[in-house]
């Protein structure tokens, strides 16, 4: 068996529709286990090892921002190195107008690198992550307890339309502030949480 670390990225975690249906497959437990999970919000040092690998490409100050902007549900699960990699099928590819019909990922991601979930992608960067993290969060029980239902509802589909207008240039006042409003009605955030989780997702279309 092979740890690897997981997070619902700020999409997924304030996102309460996508954040019940990536739990509702999470919780299947089907060939895998939840070890733990809990809310921590990671320093920008933690977050520029965890993605080192990504330092000089322009996206990597939004992705530090992304990552760092507010708390996020991290956690530990334990799977074999076949099923890890079911689990990423399962998933999707990273960029959401890439990401395969079906998956995670163009279920409920925006737009680009704004794709819901981390999962290690192999036992190898699994064993290293989880020892990363477990330097800055514990690893070790389920201390959140996640909803596989949401009454909120689900805009994914018109939050990507709306994403694409404003990566094109197109009414981008009126789609930006559109995706604001929708924002919060998929979330129970306010103010300046609100105000974090609509700037690291504008971030995403630059
Ligand atoms: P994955 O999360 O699928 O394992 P990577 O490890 O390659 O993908 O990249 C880490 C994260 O960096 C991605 O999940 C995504 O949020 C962001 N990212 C990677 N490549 C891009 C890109 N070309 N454009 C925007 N964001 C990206
Ligand atoms: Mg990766």
């Amino acid at each position: 068996m092979a740890d690897a670390l997981l997070i619902f990225k700020p999409d997924a975690a304030y996102r309460l529709a996508a954040r019940a249906g990536i739990w509702r497959w999470l919780s299947t437990e089907r060939e895998w286990k939840v070890e733990s999970l809990d809310w921590f919000q990671p320093p920008a040092s933690l977050i520029e090892n965890h993605y080192d690998f990504l330092q000089g490409r322009p996206f990597f100050p939004w992705l530090v921002d992304f990552m760092t902007a507010l708390p996020v549900v991290v956690g530990r699960v334990t799977a074999s190195a076949e099923s890890l990699m079911q689990m990423r099928w399962d998933l999707g590819e990273t960029q959401i107008a890439k990401s395969r019909p079906g998956s995670l990922r163009e279920h409920y991601g925006i737009f680009g690198g704004l794709n819901c979930l981390h999962l290690s992608d192999a036992p190898e960067t699994g064993d290293a992550e989880v020892k990363r993290w477990s330097q800055f969060v514990q690893l070790d029980a389920v201390k959140v307890r996640l909803e596989d239902e949401s009454e909120k509802p689900d805009h994914t589909y018109h939050l990507r339309s709306l994403a694409t207008q404003v990566a094109n240039g197109i009414h981008v006042d009126l789609a930006s502030q559109a995706i604001g409003e929708l924002l919060a009605e998929e979330s129970e955030l306010e103010s300046t949480e609100l105000e974090a989780l609509r700037r690291i997702t504008l971030g995403a279309l630059s």
